[in-house]
This record gives structure tokens, C-alpha cells and sequence, in this order.
């Protein structure tokens, strides 16, 4: 037997509580020199010239939105197949989310349907790295182009991947990373806007620092610090958390190494089996790994995912239902009307999915042990079909 397998965990090690134990000493615990610190590494990484560090990712696109002054009567075209702040940070701003359906193999969505919606009232593309594949991306901002909107990128999902070389969150007007432990890099809770757009860095600075104008750089914070010039909200990112970020940042290449290992571990495993479809990497992209989601294949439903996955809990392995559709959730029934049908290929895929044990200290006997215990539920699925 091996101890319970977790669906993720963090790698946080000496330098993170290096650094942390040093900001608690120097008596500096916010807008420090961590945190620009921190904002250059993650800027640099996705390829833009400005980092602005948050709270969380969800903060970071909700003062994306508001800074590019999305608000009610507006419509923003974004993926029902995602995790659910990805549309929650439209509904903040009083938008309407436009749901397009997504395309089978990248799981995000279908580029067609995309320019199809846009409308009079459209105001932006709110696109997502889902599952941390990239395709399409270019698509999206080619499409945004021509109609002369901005195209946000989720890329809460894609620190450090490419796609035709270019960096995940370089694709958009702006890009959003979040650090929830279970992302390539985490501060525990955390987020950080990256853009080449200095205006729009700047006001999401002052939307996350209470409205605040920015001081110019040596210019005295007397007269600015209480200086309220818009709506703002509390969205800073503190030291503590910066510094972590530093660290993590550091050492990106080995965290993303070590994913890819796990991530190829898998796919050698479980190639030759018939019920599954693996996650399908386009040749442009070079992946750096948010989570291993298998999908069962046509024919199989709903109840046999949730029995597979309930089995692989009860055997101490974690697993999950990445993602529930997001229009299907009781607010967006409720406030939408959308009901079962509305966005058929992202239903059909979410019915089927299951997420797998992953993070980058895994060994491989326990990645083993999590492919022999999915083999065996399958098979016994498979004979009372
Ligand atoms: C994690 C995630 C977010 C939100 O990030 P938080 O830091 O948890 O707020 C947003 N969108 C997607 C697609 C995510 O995976």
C-alpha cells in the first residue's frame, strides 16, 4: 500500500521560508521590494513590459475588466468549459457573459463560434487557457483585432507555457495569472496581471490600491496616499506572499520540468487504453502542465465518471470533475435560464472528465499505483456496461 495520493500538492521548500522568515524580520510587510520583485519575474516570463501583483487571480481579471471599463449592457464572448471565476469576474462588473461551445480536442473554445457572437454590444473576448492548453490563442487575438476589441487572457491555468513560441499571457490586451496552491507557482492565494499596456497598468495599480493615483517614480506619496480618484478595492499583494512568489518563480524551469515528467509518466501509461482520451498537446505548444485530466470516451456517461471517481477516492486516490460546465450552475440557470443542451460539446466533455493525482514530487511508483487503480475501475466499469 502507498499513503493517500493527493489530487495536488505545493512545492514550497528552504528558500520560501527563507524569504519569508527575512520580509518578517525587516518590518516591511507591504508594497515592498518583494513584491516588484515579483512583478518583474512574472512579467518578464509571460513576455510583457508591466506586472501588477493581486490578491488572487479572480481580483486580477475582475480590475482588468473594470479598468478596461466593462460594465453593465456590455457582453463579453468567454468559455463555459473553465473554472467558474473566469465568468463570476463578468457578472462582477455587471456584464453579460456570451457562452460559445468549445472545440472537442483543445477544449477550448471553437474559434468560428468565437466571431459568430460578436455583436453591436460585445466589448471583449474573455479567452481561457482551459486545463492549460493554449490553442487557439493566437486565433482569439487575431479575431479581437479585426473587430477592434480587447481580448483578455484567463491564463490562470499556464505559467510558462508557449504556443507558437509566444508566452501565455502575452496574447491579450492583458494576461492574469493566479497562485492558488494547486497552479504551477503558488503564494498560497495570490494573482498577478501582466500587460505591454502601460495606461491599463497603471489603473489596474490604482483600482487595486483603494483609487489611489499612482505616484510617478520619486515623486512624494504626500498628497497621493489619501488621494481617492476612482472606485477602488483592496487587491494588494502583500510582502509575505511576494516573497514566496520570488522563490517559486526561481526555480519555474525545475517546477515545470518536474510536471512535464509526471505529465509524460501518464501519457506513456496509459496510451494503449481504449476507454480513455488523453489530453491532446498541439505540436506548437510546449506545455507547461497544470493539472492531468482524462477524459472517457464517447459512449461512456456521467454515472461512470462519478462511480470511477468516487472508487479512486475510496482507494486513497484523489481525483475530480475538472471542470462542471459552467452554465449549468445553479446561478447562471438561475439568472440565464440555460439548461441542459445549451453548449452540447462542452456538456459531452465535461460529463466525462477525470483529473488525476499531479504535482511535481510524485514518484513514479505512485503514479503507478493511481494508473493500475484507474485500470482496475475501469475494467469493472467496462463489465457491467
Ligand atoms: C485558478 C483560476 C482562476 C482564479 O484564480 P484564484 O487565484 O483562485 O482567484 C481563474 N481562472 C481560472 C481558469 C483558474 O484556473
Amino acid at each position: 500500500m502507498v499513503d493517500e495520493i493527493p489530487l495536488s500538492r505545493p512545492d514550497v521548500g528552504k528558500d520560501e521560508e527563507r524569504l519569508v522568515l527575512e520580509v518578517l524580520r525587516s518590518g516591511r510587510l507591504s508594497q515592498g521590494p518583494y513584491l516588484e520583485e515579483f512583478e518583474s519575474l512574472v512579467a518578464e516570463r509571460a513576455g510583457c513590459r508591466h506586472g501588477v501583483g493581486v490578491s488572487s487571480g479572480t481580483d486580477g481579471l475582475h480590475l482588468v475588466l473594470r479598468a478596461l471599463g466593462i460594465g453593465p449592457g456590455d457582453e463579453v464572448i468567454t468559455t463555459p468549459f473553465s473554472f467558474v471565476a473566469s465568468s463570476n469576474v463578468i457578472l462582477m462588473v455587471g456584464a453579460t457573459p456570451k457562452f460559445v461551445d468549445i472545440c472537442p480536442s483543445s477544449l477550448n473554445m471553437d474559434p468560428e463560434r468565437v466571431e459568430a457572437a460578436i455583436g453591436p454590444r460585445t466589448k471583449a473576448i474573455l479567452a481561457v487557457e482551459a486545463l492549460g492548453n493554449p490553442t487557439y490563442m493566437d486565433a482569439y487575438a487575431a479575431i479581437a483585432g479585426r473587430h477592434e476589441i480587447p481580448l483578455v487572457e484567463d491564463c490562470c491555468e499556464a505559467l510558462g507555457t508557449t504556443h507558437q513560441r509566444r508566452r501565455c499571457g502575452s496574447f491579450g490586451r492583458a494576461g492574469v495569472f493566479g497562485f492558488y496552491p494547486n497552479k504551477q507557482i503558488t503564494t498560497g492565494e495570490g494573482g498577478m496581471i501582466v500587460t505591454d499596456d502601460e495606461h491599463l497598468a497603471a489603473t489596474c495599480r490604482s483600482l487595486r490600491n483603494q483609487g489611489r493615483p499612482i505616484p510617478k517614480p520619486g515623486e512624494s506619496t504626500l498628497g497621493t496616499w489619501l488621494a481617492h480618484e476612482r472606485l477602488g478595492y483592496n487587491a494588494r499583494l502583500d510582502e509575505m506572499r511576494a516573497a514566496v512568489g520570488v522563490a517559486q518563480m526561481r526555480r519555474l524551469d525545475s517546477l515545470i520540468e518536474g510536471r512535464q515528467r509526471v505529465a509524460r509518466a501518464y501519457l506513456t501509461r496509459l496510451m494503449h487504453r481504449s476507454e480513455l482520451t488523453l489530453p491532446t498537446v498541439d505540436e506548437a505548444t510546449d506545455m507547461s502542465w497544470f493539472v492531468f485530466v482524462v477524459r472517457l470516451a464517447a459512449g461512456w456517461g456521467r454515472e461512470e465518471r462519478d462511480r470511477i471517481i468516487a472508487s479512486l477516492r475510496r482507494h486513497d486516490v484523489g481525483a475530480s470533475d475538472y471542470f462542471p460546465c459552467i452554465h449549468l450552475q445553479p446561478l447562471y440557470r438561475e439568472l440565464f435560464g440555460y439548461k441542459e443542451g445549451s453548449f452540447p460539446i462542452a456538456e459531452s466533455v465535461s460529463q466525462r472528465t477525470i483529473a488525476l493525482p499531479f504535482y511535481t514530487q510524485m514518484t513514479d511508483r505512485e503514479i503507478g499505483f493511481v494508473v493500475q487503480t484507474l485500470e482496475l475501475m475501469l475494467v469493472r466499469e467496462g463489465m457491467s456496461r
